[in-house]
């Protein structure tokens, strides 16, 4: 299949004229989006495509159609203040493809936000939305500001304001935002609102949404539950054996830690260290992830947990294991920490853990590495579940959902493995090489007319 699919993307590339292009060319062709400010997430993902555009060699004319936005814009939000001062914020949506369906992805609320760095996040959910083949395209928004320094309130007319400005380039069938850094099911139920006084009642036009609202059961866990079903897949294709046959090590407790930890260890598996941003705790013979969840929802700190003994939270990721799962925050392996990782196999539940110095070095270590763009894609797989419940007007149960979610982790996992087999890359530039032949074969077949 990989092999037929490389054809494809050959073909199209030819019928769309143009050199071939070398990596130098390649690196200019990325173009100053893909270069400026954007976050090391992003930078970092852009150089692992890069990869992938060079074993693909696809011609200057597609990548660029590939890789620039279809659509930005730029907006200013006026909102009065509770103290009656006039505060002006920038806000942004980027869209970057829609070859496969309506644009999709997050909105993010942080100091930090700019145009380039809306620009690669976007791009990359093009990859990840194809990678895990859900019928959508690519896009990202965000406004600059500190959410912290706002009250509910503000926060709230903040959000109401976006919806306004972005109305007419957003829709069910257009654009579907949905929570990211900062944002919850609390500000996309406001824009599910505001969004239906204009166009009337409307919950597809975000994902997200609290349960009781329009949102889907199963959407909470659904990263870590997608995790631990790559995990699966992945111990079956290596021959490692089952869940129950690991023991595990996980950096970070959040949504996307706790549930991969709870649901490996109602396999069976065995969680021997966690940590979160304070501390750390291990146990040799599995920590009991239960009563571990019962003691952080008390409001008491992980390392001081009963049934494990503490350890310094800078020592997880060196914690001796065949699975080590960085669940927290990106570029945590570096060239340093993957030269004396002690695992067999990383599965990235985080965005970005390695930087591309870290995966080289992994690489030459012979530690396999599940990349991200693939393993937390549960997540926006049961927000597009959520979005097909809206449609539909009717709420799926929860086994269903996670059975559908299990179908679309093992089905993308196998797209993976055939072309890290056929064209003996790592699974990342495997997951990539898909991604791009999946856009590129819609953008073909939809035609330029
Ligand atoms: P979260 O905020 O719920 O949890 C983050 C966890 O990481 C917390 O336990 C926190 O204490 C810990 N942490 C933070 N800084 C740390 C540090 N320096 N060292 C160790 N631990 C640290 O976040 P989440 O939703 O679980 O997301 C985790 C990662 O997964 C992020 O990279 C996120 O982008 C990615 N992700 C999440 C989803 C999702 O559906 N939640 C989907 C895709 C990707």
């Amino acid at each position: 299949m990989a092999s037929a699919l490389l054809a494809c993307g050959r073909q199209l590339s030819s019928a769309l004229g143009g050199l071939s292009l070398g990596q130098q060319a390649l690196n200019l062709t990325m173009g100053a989006a893909f270069r400026r400010h954007a976050s090391s997430h992003a930078e970092n993902t852009n150089m692992f495509l890069r990869e992938a555009l060079v074993k693909l060699d696809y011609p200057e004319k597609l990548q660029n159609l590939l890789l620039t936005p279809r659509r930005e814009m730029s907006v200013e939000l006026v909102v009065q203040m509770d103290d009656g001062q006039i505060e002006v914020f920038n806000a942004y949506r980027v869209q970057h493809n829609n070859a496969r369906g309506p644009y999709k992805g997050g909105l993010r609320y942080h100091p930090q936000v700019d145009l380039d760095d809306v620009r690669s996040l976007a791009s990359l959910m093009t990859w990840k939305t194809a990678v895990m083949d859900i019928p959508y395209g690519g896009a990202k928004g965000g406004v600059t500001v500190d959410p912290r320094k706002l009250s509910e309130r503000e926060l709230e007319k903040l959000t109401r304001k976006l919806v306004v400005a972005i109305k007419e380039i957003i829709g069910t069938y257009e654009d579907i935002p949905a929570p990211d850094m900062n944002t919850d099911a609390k500000v996309m139920a406001w824009f599910f609102d505001e969004y239906s006084k204009y166009k009337g009642f409307s919950p597809g036009v975000v994902t997200g949404k609290p349960v009781y609202l329009h949102g889907s059961l199963g959407r909470e866990a659904a990263t870590g539950r997608g995790t631990t079903f790559a995990i699966r897949e992945l111990l079956k294709a290596l021959h490692m054996g089952k869940i129950a046959d690991q023991k595990y090590v996980i950096q970070g407790f959040g949504n996307v830690g706790a549930w991969a930890a709870q649901l490996l260890w109602e396999a069976g598996g065995k969680v021997v260290a966690i940590s979160d941003v304070a501390g750390a705790v291990h146990n040799e013979q599995g920590l009991d992830i239960g009563a571990l969840r019962k003691h952080v929802a008390g409001g008491k700190p992980l390392a001081e947990f009963s049934g494990g003994a503490a350890i310094p939270k800078q020592d997880i990721l060196l914690h001796p294991c065949d699975v080590l799962i960085p669940a927290a925050i990106g570029g945590v392996i570096g060239p340093e920490e993957a030269k004396k990782l002690q695992c067999k196999v990383v599965v990235e539940a985080a965005n970005g853990p390695t930087t591309p110095e870290g995966d080289t070095v992994l690489r030459d270590r012979g530690i396999t590495v599940l990349p991200d763009i693939y393993t937390n894609g549960g997540g926006v797989t049961v927000s597009f579940f959520e979005w097909v419940q809206n449609l539909q007007n009717f709420k799926w149960e929860e086994d269903d959902v996670n059975r559908k979610l299990d179908r679309k982790m093992t089905d993308a996992f196998a797209a993976l493995w055939a072309v890290h087999k056929e064209m003996h890359v790592p699974l990342r530039t495997a997951a990539f090489v898909v991604a791009l032949q999946r856009v590129t074969r819609a953008e073909v077949h939809r035609g330029f007319d």
